[in-house]
């Protein structure tokens, strides 16, 4: 892959990420919040952005998708069908489960998972993929416009994925995420340890994504639901409780 990945910080602690094929020095970024960070990373490198890649709707995803339409008109805007309703934009993809986008000849898988919004997507591009608000490292969005039985399906397909899958997520919310699953999950050491790891990398101001698959099947309480220490916390006794039951220790409301 001639790819390059690079990590942007929007807002207070959203991720967008800019993917830049170094061959044709062409760009595609995904959930551009704001068009400011995108466009300076853009112009360093002399890039041509091609593709606006949007996991769902919301503004803290989106707010910029406008305004770097404006600056490069060619830029294909790409959303689920299911949520291109909430936005003024005009995707020129309109996108559904299992649609390949073209990014200067690396393909672009996109996986629909219906739940924090109807038209949620990650993105999948060989053994990198972009979960937006579905998948944190070590936690999992809110249910804004589904039910927990679709986030089990969700979090279902994400695991069945191999594990060097690295993870790019939607927000930083790791530290605050371990503090809870450590709270779920109290005898698990390797949540600790990670738990510490990532107090001293929030504290030297270093990015946490990419994540691995691995790594959050270890120490992701929402993708260990049938985990017998962490049932046992939680005195559930099938995956679709536990999954209610860690909802409600990570926002305090039943989903
Ligand atoms: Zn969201
Ligand atoms: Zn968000």
């Amino acid at each position: 892959m001639t790819l390059a990945i690079t990590a942007l910080r929007v807002f207070n602690d959203n991720y967008a990420y800019l993917l830049t094929d170094r061959e044709t020095q062409s760009a595609a970024t995904i959930d551009p919040g704001q068009a400011g960070p995108v466009i300076k990373a853009l112009e360093k490198k002399n890039l041509e952005l091609t593709h606006i890649l949007l996991t769902h709707h919301h503004y803290d995803h989106t707010g910029g998708a406008e305004e770097l339409k404006k600056v490069y008109p060619a830029a294909k805007i790409a959303l689920h069908k299911d949520d291109v309703s909430h936005l003024e934009l005009k995707p020129a993809l309109k996108l559904k489960d299992g649609d390949s986008i073209d990014f200067a000849g690396t393909t672009i898988k996109t996986i629909h998972l219906p739940c924090h919004t109807r038209g949620h997507v990650a993105f999948r591009i060989e053994d990198h993929l972009f979960t937006g608000d579905t998948l944190f490292n070590a936690g999992c969005g809110k249910f804004f416009e589904g039910t927990a039985a679709e986030m089990l399906t969700n979090l279902q397909q994400l695991k069945s994925l191999p594990p060097a899958t690295r993870i790019y997520c939607g927000h930083e919310y790791t530290v605050e995420n371990l503090a809870y699953a450590h709270r779920a999950d109290p005898d698990n050491r390797k949540v600790q340890n990670r738990l510490q790891n990532s107090r001293k990398a929030q504290a030297a101001g270093n990015f946490m994504v990419p994540s691995t698959l691995a790594v959050e099947l270890q120490t992701n309480p929402f993708l260990r639901l049938d985990d017998k220490n962490l049932t046992r916390q939680l005195k559930t006794d099938n995956q679709l409780a536990t999954l209610i039951a860690l909802y409600k220790i990570y926002y305090n409301v039943s989903p």
